[in-house]
């Protein structure tokens, strides 16, 4: 980087504009204004507003680097902003950028909080009294243990607020009041005393301001637990991938593998797929280390991520829990990387700029010197094959913390209810359990694989799918153009009425949604109570949150839902879980159908019997002969695993090569 010597006149610094217009995807020079200084109040990640000879209004820019001179004449930078991010962050937004072949300004994006990358200067600052305790208020309790409440002060009404600021740390005064019912003389008495302050905050919009926080301390660990944490070593780069069997206590090792990178004075990015960012998980974080937890999700308001992103940067935040895109987050002094369920989709991005944050996490965590912690009961194929190849510490979890042991797993052969003359959605088996379950007010749990619905199609008597011959994935098909295509070669096929296996005209187009199912229990099952749970039926805010909540409070019978219900909640009252047609997920055009199929099975199986009852799960399916239906039921992962690499690598499939797509358009 240059420095500002004597010689030189004056400065140029590099910008790339905020902008996605085509002309002004590129760096231009600008002059840096005589009173600023590199290092001091400019330098790399600066936002800048420029102008351009064309344009009315200025132009948002990013200062990504510094020079001496300029083959053009430059303009002067109109004015100089806050800083939006690091060096470090730059270089990784650099890389993604050619990793993934999309423009420097579209990768820059990703570093500044969503929906303000084309705001500045949008802050309007309040502030607020807080309340905490002073450092010598111990000297008040009669024991030195904060457990003890014992104080040698007399008033029970001081003492309460005592208590409440050691569970919670620091909080609003107004808060404080209204929680605990004392009026302000009573603070007022113990901040003449020295035992409170008060002290001014900048009122932020952050989801968890109004939250009372009870603290819980660490759990001690089981023998493979304490062997887990001690693997992971801190202090430099590796990648571990963190294999264990849900409720095995992976959470509990990730919360304290941050403890001591906290104690080392470095801090830590949690990111967990976006569907279980709930309350639940977040709660056992705030429990455990207080308000200096940051969330990061996309149904936060734009104040509220704005807000968070702040506190991050202000150092007030020294976890950040997230979806996706928490991993830009400007924390800086990263000590350690997790992603919970690696395994999961939603850690790739589809829209523009395209990434998997695996890779991005894995390049962030070598930059930082820090460990990269993959966790899940069902890893992904590709990251379980990197750590037996060795490229990733494999650390395995096989027991359960407690005794409630895996349910069992029946699995129904769909073409012989067909054959019976059972053309419904239930066969009978389940419908009988569902009828126990009803009578014994047990809870039941039924789940359609929407993934890849009314795109494929299937012969109802012997479960043939059409396939395309040299991908061996199934073709899809194609309403407008009435043809079955495949989505990999482009090979098309004439649509099939009879089936080419077996001859019947029992073709079935699958297109069943969720609405027509509730309708069909609603109309069995009259006197059940139902909740349904899709894409529909959870747009607004906390959507996920209030129906899960519902369904465990009011006990609702049944709730029937898509991928969503599979992850993030324990009900302890679920027996009973039924998977309505296990093939949607094994028919898609995908190389990881059967990887999906069994991740999903297994997960939403898991679900049953968490409680004091033994659970029961029930698979619906054309086709009981599929290893990862089968492995499924068996809840065995390594054999899926074995099998599966196997075909992987006879057809050629990732990891043993590098599947990329094109998109050509004409603008
Ligand atoms: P996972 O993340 O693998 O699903 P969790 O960490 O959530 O597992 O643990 C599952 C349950 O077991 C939780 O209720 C957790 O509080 C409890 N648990 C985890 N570790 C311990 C431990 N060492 N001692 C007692 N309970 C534990
Ligand atoms: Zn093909
Ligand atoms: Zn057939």
């Amino acid at each position: 980087m240059s420095i500002i010597n004597d010689e030189v006149e004056f400065l140029i610094a590099q910008v790339v504009v905020n902008s996605s217009a085509q002309e002004l995807n590129r760096i231009f020079d600008y002059e840096v204004p005589k009173e600023y200084e590199i290092g001091k109040n400019i330098d790399i990640g600066y936002r800048v507003l420029v102008s351009f000879a064309s344009y009315k209004s200025l132009e948002i820019g990013y200062i990504i680097g510094f020079k001496e001179t300029s083959e053009f004449k430059c303009k002067v930078i109109s004015k100089v902003c806050d800083r939006a991010f690091d060096t470090n962050k730059f270089e990784l937004a650099k890389w993604i950028a050619r990793r993934y072949f999309c423009n420097l300004s579209d990768a820059l994006k990703l570093l500044v909080p969503p929906g303000t990358s084309n705001k500045i200067d949008n802050v309007k600052v309040k502030y607020e009294k807080w309340v905490r305790l002073t450092k010598n208020y111990k000297e008040y309790l009669v024991a030195k243990d904060e457990d003890i409440k014992e104080y040698k002060i007399k008033s029970e009404k001081q003492q309460k607020i005592i208590d409440f600021l050691v569970d919670n740390i620091e909080i609003p005064k107004s808060i404080l009041l209204d929680v605990i019912d004392v009026t302000d003389a009573v603070l007022q008495t113990l901040v003449k005393k020295g035992i409170c302050e008060l002290f001014e905050m900048e009122v932020l919009r952050s989801p968890f301001v109004n939250k009372i926080i009870k603290r819980k301390s660490k759990l001690e660990l089981t023998k493979s637990q304490t062997e887990a944490l001690e693997s992971i070593d801190i202090t430099k780069y590796d990648e571990y991938l963190l294999f264990g069997v849900t409720g095995s206590g992976k959470t509990e090792i990730y919360l304290q593998a941050i403890e001591k990178v906290l104690n080392e004075g470095k801090n830590a990015i949690v990111l967990v797929p976006e569907i279980s960012l709930t309350p639940q998980i977040t709660d056992r974080f705030l429990e455990r280390f207080g308000r200096i937890i940051a969330v990061l999700h996309s149904k936060l308001s734009n104040g509220e991520r704005f807000d968070e992103w702040r506190r991050i940067q202000r150092g007030e935040a020294r976890i950040v829990i997230g979806a996706r895109s928490a991993i830009f987050a400007p924390l800086d002094n990263v000590g350690i990387l997790i992603i919970d369920e690696e395994h999961d989709s939603s850690y790739k991005s589809e829209t523009s700029p395209k990434y998997d944050v695996r890779d991005v996490a894995s390049k962030y965590a070598k930059m930082s010197n820090c460990p990269l912690v993959l966790g899940s009961a069902t890893p992904d194929i590709r990251s379980y094959y990197e750590a037996l190849k060795g490229n990733k510490k494999l650390i395995k979890l096989s027991k359960r913390i407690s005794s409630f042991g895996m349910p069992d797993v029946k699995i129904i052969d769909l073409r012989e209810e067909l054959a019976n003359g059972n053309k419904t959605i239930l066969s009978k088996y389940l419908y009988d359990e569902i009828k126990k379950n009803l009578e014994n007010h047990e809870q039941t749990m039924l789940f359609l694989n929407r993934r890849g619905y009314s795109t494929f199609i299937m012969c109802r008597d012997c479960g043939y799918v059409v396939k395309c011959e040299k991908c061996d994935v199934a073709m899809t098909y194609h309403i407008t153009k009435n043809k079955l295509l495949c989505h990999y070669c482009g090979a098309e096929k004439a649509n099939v009425t009879i089936c080419p296996s077996c001859k019947s005209e029992n073709i079935r187009y699958f297109g069943t949604g969720t609405q027509k199912i509730e309708a069909y229990i609603n109309k069995i099952f009259p006197e059940a109570s139902l909740i349904r749970m899709d894409i529909d039926t959870t747009g607004y805010k906390n959507a996920h949150e209030i129906i899960l909540n519902k369904f465990r409070d009011e006990k609702i019978d049944i709730l029937l839902g898509t991928q969503m219900i599979t992850k993030g909640h324990d009900f302890s009252n679920v027996t009973l879980v039924g998977v309505l047609a296990a093939d949607s997920a094994l028919n898609v055009g995908d190389y990881r159908a059967q990887e999906r199929t069994f991740q999903i099975l297994t997960q939403v199986c898991g679900r049953s019997g968490r409680g004091e009852k033994r659970g029961r799960a029930i698979i619906q399916t054309y086709m009981p002969d599929e290893y990862s239906i089968q492995m499924a039921k068996n809840q065995d992962y390594e054999k899926f695993y074995n099998n599966e690499i196997k075909v992987r690598e006879q057809l050629n499939y990732p990891p043993f090569c590098d599947i990329m797509l094109a998109v050509i358009s004409r603008h």
